[in-house]
């Protein structure tokens, strides 16, 4: 089964069989009959496949794809912070490396984060990696105290407020909407602030011609062939995650035929990440 990130190249998500955001792909892979997965997207996320499908053998076609914003965090750095906040729960992004969700007590999405961190029985929490997102959910959850990993996505962050002002006044009639990596005062200016699954959704169901996108320019392929009706305007151009573009056909092609490069994740800690991962799914989700 070949599965594709919604910021892959166009022509990777117009062969994958199923294309979505990185976690729901790791459902969809758990669920599948198939033997194999090919993930076409960056580290982390095949990762988090193998730890959800032990069973399977998980492809990730272009092996040096990683996540910078992964990348600032690791175990033992999270083990220094931990120690000097003993009994303080981690939630940690899926964003992010399966040694580090190993560390953490439960993970979360860019969809589920303010659901994740309410279902928390303690008033404070440690927020790992991206400061943004953090920042985003800790102003809807006032009553937590929340400890912050300075983390964050390049690509999201290139989105600078001059930008997305230049676009505004360019297209007044548009409905501005940006994922939550994005830095606070652009979120602070857009009319929806969601996830790529939530982007979808709500820009199917808003009754305007017109928006301006505050996520990786992937995400232009599906809105587009959705809604031909409706006019898509990448909010920056800076908004292209070389990480996330790495991948060719021809990378997939080699990987179908060699059966290579594979992702595993020792057992130990595949097991201690699973428990993370698996009590984020329980919470419910409304
Ligand atoms: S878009 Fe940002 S969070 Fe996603 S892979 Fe690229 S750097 Fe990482």
């Amino acid at each position: 089964m070949l599965l594709a990130h919604n910021y892959m190249r166009d022509e990777v998500q117009e062969i994958a069989d199923i294309t979505g955001d990185s976690l729901a792909l790791s459902i969809e892979a758990a669920r599948t009959s198939a033997d194999v997965i090919v993930f076409c997207g960056v580290h982390f996320m095949a990762e988090s496949a193998a730890i959800l499908s032990p069973n399977k053998l998980v492809l990730l076609p272009r092996p040096d794809a990683g996540c910078p914003m992964a990348d600032m965090v690791t175990a033992e750095a999270l083990e220094e912070l931990k120690a000097h906040h003993p009994g303080v729960p981690v939630v940690t992004y899926v964003n992010s490396s399966a040694a580090v969700k190993a560390h953490s007590d439960i993970c979360c999405t860019s969809a589920n984060a303010m659901k994740v961190v309410k279902s928390l029985q303690e008033n404070e929490l440690i927020f790992v990696p991206d400061r943004n997102l953090g920042r985003w959910i800790a102003r809807f959850v006032p009553e937590k105290k929340f400890i912050f990993w300075e983390g964050f996505c390049p690509t999201h962050e290139r989105m600078t407020l001059d930008a997305v002002l230049k676009k505004k006044s360019e297209h007044p009639e548009a409905m501005f909407v940006c994922h939550p990596e994005s830095l606070p005062e652009v979120s602070a200016l857009a009319d929806h602030v969601c996830s790529t699954s939530g982007m979808y959704d709500w820009c199917r169901e808003t009754h305007t011609g017109k928006f301006i996108i505050g996520t990786e320019a992937g995400i232009l392929y599906k809105l587009r062939a959705e809604n031909p009706e409706k006019e898509f305007i990448l909010a920056s151009p800076a908004l292209i995650c070389p990480n996330m573009k790495l991948t060719s056909l021809e990378d997939i092609l080699f990987s179908l035929e060699t059966m290579t490069p594979a992702v595993s994740v020792p057992e130990e800690i595949r097991l201690k990440a699973k428990q993370a991962l698996d009590r984020m799914l329980a919470v419910p989700r409304d």
